[in-house]
């Protein structure tokens, strides 16, 4: 189209730039042309996501358009050599996907959209799964504020606040298939399976009820997976993955809670690492800002649910030495990014080792997973059993709190605040009266 407004100089200019452009590209194609070699596309509740898998890295743009809402994305340098995938008619974010070459050597694909949205975009390295890829996040405007807080506001409003929450966390998802069977089981689906099952048993019981922090293939950043939780105003948070290992011998389950001091074997340094590389895979957000104020978040009240979530740990792990194999005896810990939430007693259980046959198996069955899922059930019911008053985290975060300064003692600072000493143990979930510079404790009222 811009063609036409050329002068017939301009236009033979042009002819000459585009031979040269022909020359300079075929040089190219001797080496190597970039190209998009794959496009594929997640839907979650809040936002829709596109993954472009290409042969190097690329420099790209997003542009935002209105009348009618599109998303122009320019890739410089790169053919696309795929499919487009199609959207459902249904699908509530994106209605087309076009693209076309530019300016010979280019790229642009437009994304015709059914409402206005926030782009997002990133570039991800290569992986074990996946080589170099372009992520685009389409946030719609309309769901400024997710979903969360409306279903809170809900809550607030019956007596079902009353209930205790248990956020369910499928790991991996989407982008992220998290580890492989030999039979191609991915971790992510009979994860999702067993979570589903665990959500069911536990909306089953009149005092309590299930959030699931994801509720179908798509992946969520590790650090968002805590954020939902505490905004479901989640008493409790379990994780479930299963494992893989390279020796296929290995089997059984795990459960892990979070230490800030070390992993507890060098196995267990090995599968949080592994675990925690799933942003890397799943693709993380660039503007991650809020770091800062979950650091301090963390530091406030970390060691007030260390020891809810070891009983929360023992009693899952009890409850799964009647399913079948366990891999370690004991609670396992190790510095899982899913379980830093400082608030919300958080455990990790490691179902079974998806790299053994008979475990891949036993996960793809609905029957084995109901036994799964039962068996942590016992756990929940059995923490809860424990817990006489129901604390809250926004209540929890909402007190007081002091921070430990050289010469304090526990007695002293009860004093201070008059209360007892064995109150002020038991808001910090504490067994000895021993305490650390710079300690941050919560003072109950
Ligand atoms: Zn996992």
């Amino acid at each position: 189209m811009l063609m036409k407004k050329f002068t017939y100089i301009q236009g033979s200019i042009a002819i000459i730039f585009g031979i040269l452009m022909m020359l300079v590209s075929s040089t190219c194609s001797a080496v190597g042309v970039k190209k998009v070699e794959s496009l594929r596309f997640w839907t979650a509740p809040d936002h829709t996501r596109l993954v472009f898998g290409i042969t190097s890295p690329v420099s790209h743009k997003v542009f935002v358009l209105d009348n009618p809402p599109r998303i122009v994305l320019d890739i410089e340098n790169v053919t696309f050599d795929t499919e487009l995938p199609s959207f459902s008619a249904g699908h509530k974010v994106v209605s087309l996907l076009r693209q076309a070459a530019r300016n010979k050597n280019d790229l642009r694909v437009v994304i015709d959209l059914k409402e206005t949205v926030r782009p997002k975009s990133f570039v991800l390295k290569p992986n074990a799964d996946y080589g170099h890829r372009l992520v685009v996040d389409l946030y719609p405007k309309s769901q400024q504020t997710n979903n969360s807080p409306v279903a809170i506001k809900k809550a607030s409003n019956t007596p079902q606040n009353k209930k205790w929450v248990v956020a369910i966390d499928a790991g991996h998802g989407g982008e992220d298939p998290g580890a492989k069977g030999y039979r191609g089981t991915r971790e992510k689906t009979v994860v999702l399976a067993i979570a589903k099952k665990l959500a069911a048993q536990v909306n089953k019981q009149p005092n309590m009820k299930a959030y699931l922090v994801r509720s179908g293939d798509y992946y969520i950043g590790l650090r968002q997976r805590m954020e939902k939780a505490r905004k479901a105003r989640a008493d409790l948070f379990v994780s479930i993955h299963a494992d893989a290992f390279r020796n296929q011998q290995a089997k059984g389950s795990s459960v892990y809670v979070l230490s800030n001091r070390g992993a507890s074997s060098e196995a267990a340094r090995w599968l949080a690492d592994s675990e925690n590389a799933a942003d890397l895979v799943g693709g993380v957000s660039l503007d991650d800002k809020d770091d800062m104020l979950a650091s301090v978040l963390l530091d406030l009240s970390q060691n007030a649910t260390e020891d809810a979530s070891a009983t929360f740990a023992g009693e899952v792990l009890k409850n799964l030495k009647g399913v079948g194999h366990v891999h370690k005896k004991q609670v396992q810990r190790a510095g899982f990014m899913v379980l830093k939430s400082p608030d919300i007693p958080s455990i990790l259980v490691e179902t079974a080792f998806i790299s053994n046959r008979q475990e891949e198996a036993n996960l793809r069955s609905s029957k084995h997973q109901t036994k799964i899922a039962t068996a942590i059930m016992r756990g929940v019911k059995a923490y809860f059993t424990q817990q006489r008053v129901p604390a809250r985290p926004t209540t929890r975060l909402a007190k007081t709190t002091y921070k430990i300064k050289r010469g304090d003692t526990l007695s002293a600072i009860a004093q201070r605040y008059q209360i007892s000493l064995v109150s002020l143990k038991k808001a910090n979930a504490m067994r000895t009266n021993r305490i650390r510079i710079g300690q941050v404790i919560q003072i109950p009222s």
